[in-house]
């Protein structure tokens, strides 16, 4: 229910990062033009700053795209968000313990797909992982929960509890306390969906980003590419290096955007399933997929498995690329991206 996606704090500091850098918490992007057929729209959506740019063959119709595209991530907040507690995943958390809950097809994507980078990621991507979230609410309460507070909390941080009907549609968390939370692949597939309604709203290209998932689909007007920028993890304000995307999401999880230092430690918002503390193995892990559902899960995952174990994943899954900013701050490119990057 306190899921750290939809926090109210967040909201002001992404709003204020937003203003005075032009920066999304981890990723830029560059405006390039003012052609008359470009839309650029802002609001606040899933707890952060949602930005919209549409390119179509009239300004109208790239009105219509870009409302159509912020439409379809109000309708997605209202079954994703655990701030809202009539949403679909606030149902099925509510429920945990007693029954199963019937959801739409997009719940039933988001949380078979969470399970499927869970897999894959060993275990380092889990929305089963919920009550810890909660337990460390890293912005609001700024404490650190005791070893046996966190110890009660393990075995509710469990996927195979975690039961998915495909068939009946329903979801069914088997224990009494379990929440799943799915700020962590969320905002990309949201990014993947209000692109589909913005091409069918009639826009030939555009950029859905939500904070720094951000999903892309054809080019700008005059044939570029969508420039996109990646946020420094220690410097504020600061490209760590450029990419151009066609068609293509990059999604970036850092310790830098949530977090509180105590005693010279680092406390931040993406946690190890299996410390049940904040990850300490990477700065920042930046993906880039076909699609925003993979990139967003991907990051997080990948940000728990560190460097070394989540580039050979990187390495074997073809359409997905990483930069990784380990522990040390040294830099890692996969080999697919080597070639596309450009310094500030
Ligand atoms: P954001 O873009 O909002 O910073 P991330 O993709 O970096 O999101 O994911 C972080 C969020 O994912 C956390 O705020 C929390 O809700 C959730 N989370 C934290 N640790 C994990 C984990 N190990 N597996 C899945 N979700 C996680
Ligand atoms: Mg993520």
């Amino acid at each position: 229910m306190h899921s750290n996606l939809f926090n109210q704090f967040f909201r002001i500091q992404t709003c204020l990062l937003t203003l005075l850098c032009c920066v999304f918490a981890g990723c830029v992007w560059v405006p390039t033009g003012h052609e008359s057929a470009v839309v650029t729209r802002a609001q606040m959506q899933m707890g952060t700053v949602v930005k919209i740019t549409a390119v179509a063959r009239s300004e109208s119709i790239a009105q219509g795209a870009a409302t159509a595209g912020f439409a379809e991530i109000h309708r997605l907040e209202e079954l994703l968000s655990t701030w809202i507690p009539t949403s679909e995943l606030s149902r099925v958390n509510t429920s945990a313990g007693v029954m199963p809950v019937s959801v739409s097809p997009e719940t039933m994507t988001v949380v078979q797909g969470a399970i499927q980078v869970a897999e894959m990621t060993n275990g380092g991507f889990n929305i089963a992982i919920g009550p810890v979230v909660d337990a460390w609410n890293v912005i609001e309460n700024r404490r650190i929960p005791t070893e046996s507070k966190l110890e009660d909390l393990r075995s509710l941080v469990n996927l195979n509890a975690v039961h998915t009907d495909a068939q009946k549609q329903t979801i069914y968390l088997e224990k009494t306390g379990m929440r799943i939370d799915v700020g962590g692949i969320g905002k990309g597939y949201a990014a993947d969906q209000a692109v589909m309604a913005m091409k069918k709203a009639g826009a030939v290209a555009g950029v859905v980003a939500l904070s720094g998932d951000i999903k892309t689909f054809g080019r700008l007007p005059g044939g570029r590419k969508f420039p996109v920028g990646i946020q420094h993890p220690r410097k504020e304000g600061e490209v760590l290096v450029f990419i151009d995307l066609e068609d293509e999401a990059i999604s970036t999880a850092g310790d830098y955007e949530r977090f509180f230092e105590r005693d010279g430690v680092r406390y931040h918002h993406i946690l190890d399933p299996r410390t049940l503390q904040p990850a300490r193995s990477c700065q920042s892990v930046t993906v880039v997929a076909r699609e925003g559902i993979w990139a967003d899960g991907f990051d997080t995952g990948i940000f728990v498995m560190g460097v070394e174990l989540g580039m050979q994943l990187v390495e074997a899954l073809p359409d997905v690329e990483a930069i990784i900013v380990d522990h040390e701050g040294v830099v890692h490119v996969s080999s697919g991206l080597r070639d596309r990057i450009r310094k500030p």
